[in-house]
């Protein structure tokens, strides 16, 4: 397979920059889907409602553009005038901008609107002939994930390159299904979904790419389901009294739906087969005390139990969680920790420790599955937020060390026969209560306008001594990256909470940079934490109890109700402040469902009641079971029709012995998949 170097135009920089975003093969950059789409906004007017969001309008230039040299290097700006409107606009290190226009010519200018003192400015807008911009309004632009240093026109040529040049893999669904369902053949999905005339076209390369992921997932899970159900169990693991006095010292009781959830566990971990079984409970309903119970347990019994968390974030908080639990059982069991940023010494240490304990807790993210790791004496593997581990990395936690007993945590909610499919028939425990000392979370929807009551608001709850998170703005198509979105907002932060100690966090963060980060934040060190999305899954900080989410409109309501499930963790009154910068009814609407419920199951449903098929490229989804693009709700019909398909195929052939095209498909499917870690 030829590296992306290969392609006209990418050098050596470019081809690391694309290195970094998990590109490194054509067939790679064929694959690296946009992020999402843009169609140029009808050209508009300036008006005060303009200010903060994405326009297009005419300005004409009356002098030439100047440059001066600031701090870290050049600037280079003019006045446009849309009417009598001026609005500076400024580049930072783009001398050649200088000779882009003339004086006296208008141009369209496309980007963000801001008002800074009084003034209305625009930082490196896009900007074209008048005459051209009917052109570029008529096409749908697709928008790639970037990374620092390289930008989408990049991107955009050289997937266009790889387009024209390379072969695309051939038709890898049978044909059969192709034709059965209408689905658009492989290649032809493959260009559209980069490059669509007319957003029809797109539906169609959305379909046909989500049907194939599906198709394999599901594929790739019934195969693997025949070779799991019914192995005997021969550990013996039994409920133990220490377990039961662990639940009592507890200062607060388990709720009904924690204890016959555990009671179902161990009747698992007892039972003449090994478990299979998916636990689904709400964001913050509680899953992690269920699954330390399993675990000590297990331990109890002479053996070890692992958990896996898909960040190291997340995988941190368990240990000091687990290592503070030991401690009130008294019981002299080490607590091991694995994760991807721990040096080679202490990697060593930790598995040393796991080699000469029979019995010991065991806590990783996906470090727990690298190469060369055995656990000898493994009974028991749970999966947190298991959603968001890939499919191959969830089979092979539970193929260390022989068929070890396997608990899957979500707090995605799915109906039933969804999750009977997604999950391999697994059996469902369901968490539905919320403890007891939970007061709901109070949510509302602001728009610009109450901005500084939100920060007053804000104030209140620090000088409580509380702690709260806000969340930046999703970065728009040509806009900067999230590290630097996160950076800027937060030091902008400053300057309203003063005396404050506020921090960030973003993904492309190193790893101990933001373990340090999140346990000043949960030690109280930190009162406000900016963050991107990584903060979503499973962070639990108890004495945060404001939330605030900048651009709500642009998350999905999944993802919003997992962003608002990081507050409401302990007895404290929670609130959770959707800032609304939409101009539409429909998107205010989506959001007036969190209003009404925190609910996962019913934000769900809702969710895709209100959806129409724009949404399906516009808001962010939840990222479900790392699909690149199949989304589990919208494409529910999809899914249920490759479940259908895939029985039919296996039920003639188990292990598709005498299917050996379709057998590698699979195969090079899932070596294709990237994961969202
Ligand atoms: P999630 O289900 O989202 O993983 P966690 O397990 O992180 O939730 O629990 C959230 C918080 O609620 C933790 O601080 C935990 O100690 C606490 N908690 C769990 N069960 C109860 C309960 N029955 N009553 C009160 N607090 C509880
Ligand atoms: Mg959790």
């Amino acid at each position: 397979m030829s590296s992306v170097s290969d392609i006209n135009g990418v050098g050596e920089k470019t081809s690391k920059l694309l290195n970094k975003l998990g590109v490194y093969t054509v067939e790679d950059i064929l694959l690296f889907f946009p992020r999402t789409y843009l169609i140029y906004p009808d050209l508009t007017e300036i008006t005060e409602d303009s200010v903060n969001t994405l326009i297009s309008f005419v300005g004409r230039i009356k002098s030439a553009p100047k440059q001066i040299k600031i701090k870290r290097g050049l600037m280079t700006s003019f006045t446009a005038y849309c009417d009598d409107n001026p609005v500076d606009l400024v580049w930072f290190n783009s001398s050649y901008i200088r000779n882009c226009f003339e004086a006296g010519k208008s141009y369209v200018f496309y980007g963000r609107l801001q008002k800074i003192d009084g003034k209305l400015k625009m930082t490196h807008p896009q900007y074209w002939d008048v005459l051209d911009y009917a052109n570029v309004k008529k096409e749908i632009h697709p928008i790639y994930n970037l990374t620092k240093g390289l930008n989408n026109n990049s991107i955009t040529k050289a997937v266009r390159y790889a387009l024209e040049n390379c072969k695309i893999n051939q038709e890898r669904l049978p044909l059969e299904i192709v034709k059965k369902y209408g689905l658009i053949d492989y290649e032809q999905a493959i260009k559209s979904y980069h490059f669509p005339k007319e957003y029809s076209e797109l539906v169609d390369a959305r379909r046909r790419l989500a049907f194939e992921e599906l198709f394999f997932f599901v594929l790739n899970t019934k195969i693997q389901e025949e070779d799991i159900s019914l192995i005997d169990n021969e550990f013996k693991i039994s409920h133990s009294k220490l377990t039961d006095d662990f639940v009592s010292s507890l200062d607060f009781t388990l709720t009904e739906d924690q204890n016959n959830v555990i009671k179902e566990i161990s009747n698992d971990l007892a039972g003449p087969y090994i478990s299979q079984r998916l636990i689904q409970g709400d964001v913050g309903s509680g899953k992690t005390i269920v699954a330390f119970c399993a675990m000590l347990d297990t331990v109890l019994s002479g053996y070890q139990a692992a958990i896996m968390a898909p960040t190291e974030v997340l995988a941190r908080q368990h240990y000091a969680t687990f290592i503070d639990f030991v401690k009130m059982v008294n019981i002299d069991i080490p607590v091991v920790l694995f994760t991807g940023s721990m040096k080679v010494k202490e990697k060593k240490e930790a598995q040393r420790i796991v080699d000469e304990n029979k019995a010991c807790f065991i806590i990783g993210t996906h470090a727990l599955i690298s190469d060369g790791r055995t656990f000898d004496n493994l009974a028991l593997v749970i999966t947190d937020e298991q959603h968001r581990f890939g499919v191959k990395q969830r089979q092979a936690l539970s193929q260390k060390g022989g068929a070890p007993h396997s608990i899957v945590m979500s707090a995605t909610p799915i109906p039933r026969t969804l999750a009977m499919i997604l999950y391999g028939n697994m059996h469902v425990s369901l968490i539905k209560q919320m403890p007891s000392n939970r007061l709901p979370i109070k949510t509302c929807v602001i728009g610009e306008s109450k901005r500084a009551t939100a920060f007053n608001f804000i104030t209140k709850e620090l000088a409580s001594n509380h702690q709260v998170y806000i969340i930046c703005p999703l970065v728009e198509a040509t806009e900067t990256t999230d590290a630097q979105n996160v950076i800027d907002y937060a030091s902008k932060l400053k300057s309203v909470f003063k005396d404050v100690e506020i921090s960030y966090l973003h993904g492309k963060m190193k790893a101990a940079e933001k373990n340090q980060i999140m346990s000043d934040f949960s030690e109280g060190k930190i009162k406000i934490l900016v963050s991107t999305t990584v903060i979503e899954v499973g962070v639990n900080v108890p004495n945060a109890t404001a939330i605030m989410i900048e651009n709500a409109n642009r998350f999905g309501l999944a993802a919003l109700h997992q962003l608002r499930g990081r507050v409401g963790r302990g007895s404290f009154q929670s609130y959770c402040i959707l800032m609304n910068a939409a101009s539409g009814k429909d998107e205010s609407k989506r959001l007036d469902v969190m209003l009404k419920s925190n609910d996962g199951f019913y934000i769900a449903k809702e969710d895709l009641k209100l959806r129409g098929p724009g949404d399906l490229f516009g808001v962010r989804q939840s990222g479900e079971f790392s699909f690149k693009i199949a989304d589990i709700y919208d494409d529910a019909d999809d899914l249920l029709n490759a479940s259908k398909e895939v029985d039919e195929i296996l039920k003639k052939d188990p292990k598709l012995k005498y299917n050996p095209a379709l057998r590698s498909a699979m195969a090079s499917f899932l070596t294709n998949q990237s994961y969202v870690l």
